[in-house]
């Protein structure tokens, strides 16, 4: 059956599909349509962060005994750490943007923020996904309701980027009835009160596995609590394995495939650490601008400063900006996984092949995010100027705890260089056709640039947006080309290509997100949100102007550098804006609203 127009124009993009096709606004999913539903389970995770995880902060920090464990115990009864669990094993199978809703929604509980996700995402995703039923009956109804509590052991002192260069080892009895585990992993969220540990261990020391594996087990033993910068509350130890007698039976997947757990998990993972950032961005922009008000010096208050309110504008711009890029992915991700649900395949396969075919969009929403996070919550303590550096004030804590999110799930630097090659593998895999579409952009710049006028709701801004696609395809497409295989020993061209890419997913999203609100009836095309795109894509272009200069004259010479520095300047070329009016009305709605108001 043939689809018509208006479907097409709704169906989610494929992975890395963004850069090769000017698809229609229709595609973005509004976060503002979410369902009643929906709705009840964020006003509930929000309800709880605030009633019996924000008074308890520093309580929570001070690592009081049983409190972090009671908490996860509460935010049970509420339902939260049962959504990603399917009704068969005592869950509720909520969809992904539900999920993700949660996840956003407990994403300014600081430390508790970590000890849920490290729970519910890969202290018990593993098992959702790869465990056997008997696995699934014997462990998920205890997860559900956190009677058992999760964590996630793959890093070890001697490999943490490079994971699967772990030392732990199990080796099979000879009864052939138990692996043998010795070994030690580092940094584990949760292992102070985690019941049950997921452990990537190396079988024969070459087959790298997963394990599931209880605490109460003879031979496991914990290291003391890390004194750690920020997220001082959630539990962070050693873990330590000798002779640990695991039953053949706690394998968790496949022999030598522990890497597809991992990888996996990650995918999901990094997606999520963008909701949650979100979340915690929110909270910071809607401080910031509550302090900005009430703090007077030179008879007024702060936030009647220009310097001021170019904080809190751009601060609501990359947020609003972050916030489009995430649910975008996150509903393809949905789309994708309901699609291969109805195409026959299981339950457990649909999240995670949904989230494969978008691991590059998850990889750079991490990095996107937790970027984001940061700049919010370094401005959010210069607004509050000396007071920003109390511990009196929320500031000090929000710098402190925002700054994990740049290091774990991958570090950002490991993030940006996985977006570009999971993108070019994509294109050589023939899941994306990326290459023709770069010899495409190549052509054009052999003739004479058009002349025509862009047209329509956001014509200049979509015409903007269709360049730097076309920036992304010259650049990325001339280095891949020039390079082969050498290219992954340019690493700091990498770093500016993945910039390219991120600048351009963020800009679309944001550009769709606020085209499809006018489209909806908002009449939002002259308001803040105009202005909010408008200001991303004026910034974006400058950024990637930089980055592609950069990357540039590193890899190329002579004529063809000329020609491509020449479709640099005429990629990212914006027409002169009042950007400081601008991000001042934008800032003018936060100071209304008296807080982050979208
Ligand atoms: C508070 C906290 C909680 C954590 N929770 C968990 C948990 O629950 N479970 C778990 O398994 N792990 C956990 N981790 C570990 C975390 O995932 C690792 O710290 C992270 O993956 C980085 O590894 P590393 O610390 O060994 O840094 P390294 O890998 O040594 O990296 C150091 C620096 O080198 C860079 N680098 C590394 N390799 C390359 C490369 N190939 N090219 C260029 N640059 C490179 C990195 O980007 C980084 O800047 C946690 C860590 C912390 C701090």
């Amino acid at each position: 059956m043939s689809t018509t127009t208006a479907e097409k124009s709704t169906q989610a993009l494929r992975g890395g599909e963004y850069l090769i096709r000017d698809a229609a606004p229709a595609e973005c999913y509004l976060r503002e349509h979410r369902s009643e539903e929906q709705q009840m389970v964020a006003d509930t995770v929000r309800q709880f962060i605030e009633q019996d995880v924000h008074p308890n902060l520093d309580r929570i920090d001070a690592m009081e005994e049983g409190l972090m464990p009671a908490l996860l115990d509460k935010s049970a009864e509420l339902g939260l750490t049962a959504m990603a669990i399917p009704e068969e094993y005592g869950g509720f199978g909520k969809d992904f943007i539900t999920n993700m809703l949660v996840t956003e929604f407990t994403g300014h509980g600081h430390s508790f923020s970590v000890a849920f996700g490290a729970h519910v995402g890969i202290g018990t995703l593993p098992i959702v996904y790869f465990g056997t039923a008997e696995q699934k009956a014997k462990y998920l109804p205890k997860l559900a309701t956190a009677e058992l509590k999760a964590a996630y052991c793959l890093t070890e002192p001697g490999s943490g980027s490079d994971a699967l260069a772990a030392k732990t080892r199990a080796d099979l009895n000879e009864a052939g009835t138990h692996y043998v585990l010795n070994g030690q992993k580092m940094w584990i969220t949760n292992a102070g009160f985690a019941d049950v540990f997921i452990v990537f261990a190396k079988i024969g020391g070459e087959q790298f596995t997963g394990f599931i594996v209880e605490r109460g087990w003879k031979g496991v033993s914990v290291g003391a609590e890390e004194k750690k910068m920020g997220i001082k509350g959630s539990s962070t130890r050693q873990v330590f394995f000798e002779n640990v007698e695991v039953p053949v039976e706690n394998l968790l997947g496949e022999i030598g495939k522990g890497h597809k757990i991992a990888f996996n998990i990650l995918n999901v993972g990094r997606i999520k650490l963008a909701a949650g950032v979100l979340g915690g961005s929110k909270q910071a922009a809607t401080a910031a601008v509550r302090y900005a008000k009430e703090r007077k010096q030179f008879q007024q208050s702060i936030a009647a400063f220009g310097a001021i309110q170019h904080k809190l504008g751009e601060m609501t711009v990359r947020v609003y900006a972050a916030e489009a890029a995430t649910y975008r992915a996150t509903a393809w991700i949905d789309a994708e996984e309901k699609r291969l649900l109805a195409s026959g395949v299981g339950e457990n396969e649909a999240l995670l092949g949904a989230a494969e075919e978008y691991a590059m969009e998850c990889a750079m929403l991490k990095v996107i995010g937790s970027e984001c996070v940061d700049y919010v919550v370094d401005e959010l303590v210069q607004i509050h100027g000396g007071y920003g550096f109390s511990e009196e004030y929320p500031a000090a804590r929000a710098y402190r705890d925002s700054r994990i999110n740049r290091i774990f799930e991958g570090t950002n630097e490991i993030n940006r260089m996985l977006s570009v090659d999971m993108l070019l593998r994509r294109a050589l895999a023939g899941k994306l056709d990326f290459l023709s579409a770069a010899m495409g952009v190549q052509q054009e710049l052999m003739g004479m640039p058009s002349m025509e006028q862009p047209e329509g709701l956001f014509g200049v801004e979509h015409d903007a947006v269709s360049r730097f696609k076309k920036l992304c395809l010259a650049v990325v497409g001339f280095a891949a080309q020039k390079k082969g295989k050498a290219l992954s020993d340019e690493q700091e061209v990498l770093l500016w290509l993945a910039d390219l890419l991120m600048e351009t997913f963020v800009s679309e999203s944001v550009l769709h997100r606020v085209h499809r609100l006018v489209e909806a009836g908002e009449a939002v095309e002259t308001g803040p949100k105009g202005d909010i795109v408008r200001l991303y894509l004026q910034d974006a272009a400058q950024r990637m102007r930089t980055a592609a200069e950069r990357a540039v004259t590193a890899i190329a010479e002579g004529d063809e550098a000329r020609m491509l520095l020449m479709a640099v300047k005429r990629f990212t070329k914006m027409q002169p804006m009042d950007t400081v009016r601008a991000r001042r009305r934008v800032a003018e709605a936060l100071i209304e609203a008296d807080g982050y108001p979208y």
